[in-house]
């Protein structure tokens, strides 16, 4: 277990000497000159001028990533050897666990103990998982009249642009990238401008590992030059993107004015949690407020709005403001830290406007609300209750730590509720009936319902949203769907 103190960590911190170079085809790549700084949430301090990827690094990564595909030897490999590789990247992964974590919550502000026992847990054991299960699929051979031989196939993709967003900089890359590699593709991995110092050691950890030159790249840069760049590119057949909904719909274009490359979305929600009356109030009042504010609320699942039956509202909308008032809000270098900073400056910027549009909207604040007045992008566990539906706060993502209680009377209007949304990510739904579990969930139109639980997951479930929360499944077997195709062979007998 972890056992270091706000001390040792602001120690270790003042030591670490961030990736600051891409990497493509197995070296450090320092680009032409040109950087873009990045700066720590919790301080407003700069760590790192970055390589900035423009046109040049993004066409030698997609060559080196093609050529690595077309003429290397991974996608040639026994599928036994990728995964020994891939266990090979996990242990290195957890070899340099505390660096990388460390590297987390200083570029996008989440608590260090949560990127160490959460973040860097999942990333380790999902490139183990996909190591471990790449020499234990198999192929069909479906029955056919005696004269002929049919073989259905997968093959591996060819090259997957991997975009992904700042708030688990490793664990989205890791969804993405360990099933790529696992099937035989090699991988471009563009992390978020906020976060690309951990997605820049990862690539070196790949090459440490062992991994083949180009197999794995890692460059950084901004969306609209690097990202659209990957975008476009003739040489990639598969953008695996998680983001926004927004820049979702810039990945659908790409793919449509290039070579109609195959685009997979995991986007935002707004995920409703249901508390019917006669749940566990408590029980549901603490899941909801720790699933609402877990990594400062910058989370794709969270369940921002609680949709509660009017009979039991205070009781359990109290009982959420009072978990809210006792997270410890600060630095995230200190282990008693339970909320760390906003990623930026500006997306606290937009936070506080959704709440103000809230209040003027007439919500009322339950609590928090307010910045804290140190350095660093620091916000109060906020609650609104009164929220009406058609207000801003219960249709449009805020991904920060902002929670909308709306209140329901019949489990018809629950579902209504819960429907009534662009998105369909995630839900929750609380209840001692079975059969009304099982109805809600049913009529709920979400990629992942829990059912007196949230944010329950393991690599061998799929994860992944309905509407417009996108589409395709990250973790287990169904990811490698997105990274193969099916080939079909007949063979006259
Ligand atoms: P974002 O603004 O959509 O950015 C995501 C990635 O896309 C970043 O690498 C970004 O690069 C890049 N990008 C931005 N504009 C682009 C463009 N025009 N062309 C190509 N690439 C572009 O999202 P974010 O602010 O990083 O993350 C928050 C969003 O991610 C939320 O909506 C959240 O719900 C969603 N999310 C979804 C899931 C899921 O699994 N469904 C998981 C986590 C997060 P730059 O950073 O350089 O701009
Ligand atoms: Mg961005």
């Amino acid at each position: 277990m972890l056992r270091l103190s706000h001390q040792d960590w602001l120690e270790r911190a003042a030591r670490l000497r961030p990736m600051t170079v891409h990497h493509i085809d197995g070296a450090d790549h320092a680009g032409d000159g040109d950087t873009f700084p990045v700066v720590a949430p919790r301080d407003g301090s700069p760590l790192a001028d970055v390589a900035r990827a423009g046109q040049r690094e993004v066409d030698l990564a997609a060559a080196a990533a093609r050529r690595a595909f077309d003429t290397g030897a991974w996608p040639r490999l026994a599928p036994a050897e990728r995964g020994r590789a891939l266990i090979r990247f996990a242990d290195s992964v957890e070899a340099h666990r505390e660096e990388l974590a460390l590297t987390i919550a200083l570029e996008m502000g989440k608590p260090v103990t949560e990127a160490y026992t959460i973040e860097l847990r999942a990333v380790a054991a999902c490139f183990r998982w996909y190591g471990e299960i790449a020499d234990k699929l198999v192929d069909e051979a479906p029955q056919t009249a005696s004269d002929a031989l049919a073989l259905v196939t997968r093959e591996p993709v060819g090259v997957v642009a991997a975009v992904v967003p700042w708030n688990f900089p490793l664990t989205m890359a890791a969804w993405k990238v360990a099933p790529a590699l696992a099937a035989g593709c090699t991988v471009v991995l563009k992390p978020a401008e906020q976060s690309p110092l951990s997605a820049l050691r990862l690539g070196r950890l790949a090459a440490e590992a062992g991994l083949p030159p180009g197999v794995f790249n890692v460059v950084a840069g901004e969306g609209p030059t690097a990202g659209r760049a990957l975008g476009l590119h003739p040489d990639v057949d598969v953008l695996a993107f998680t983001g926004s909904t927004a820049v979702g719909r810039h990945f659908l274009r790409y793919a449509a004015d290039s070579n109609l490359k195959r685009v997979w979305l995991e986007l935002g929600g707004k995920s409703p949690n249901i508390v019917l009356p006669d749940a566990d109030p408590l029980a549901a009042a603490a899941s909801a407020a720790w699933g609402v504010f877990f990594n400062q609320g910058e989370m794709c699942t969270a369940p921002s709005r609680l949709l509660v039956h009017s009979s039991i509202a205070d009781r359990v909308t109290d009982a959420v403001v009072e978990r809210a008032r006792a997270l410890r809000v600060g630095d995230p270098l200190d282990p008693a830290t339970t909320m760390g900073a906003l990623v930026s400056a500006e997306h606290l910027v937009r936070v506080r406007d959704h709440i103000t549009r809230a209040h003027a909207a007439g919500a009322r604040l339950r609590t928090g609300g307010a910045r804290l007045e140190r350095a660093g992008h620091y916000l109060e566990p906020t609650v609104f209750d009164r929220v009406a539906p058609d207000m801003a706060l219960a249709r449009e993502e805020v991904f920060g730590p902002v929670l909308a209680v709306l209140t329901f009377d019949t489990e018809d209007e629950a579902i209504r509720l819960a429907n009534a949304s662009e998105y369909g990510l995630a839900a929750g739904v609380w209840t001692t009936n079975l059969s009304a579990a099982h109805r809600i969930s049913r009529a709920v139109r979400a990629g992942t319902v829990w059912v007196n639980c949230y944010e329950e997951g393991g690599l061998n479930v799929p994860f992944g949203g309905v509407k417009q929360s996108g589409h395709g499944r990250d973790k287990s077997l169904h990811a490698l769907e997105k990274y193969t195709d099916l080939k079909t062979t007949w063979i006259a007998l």
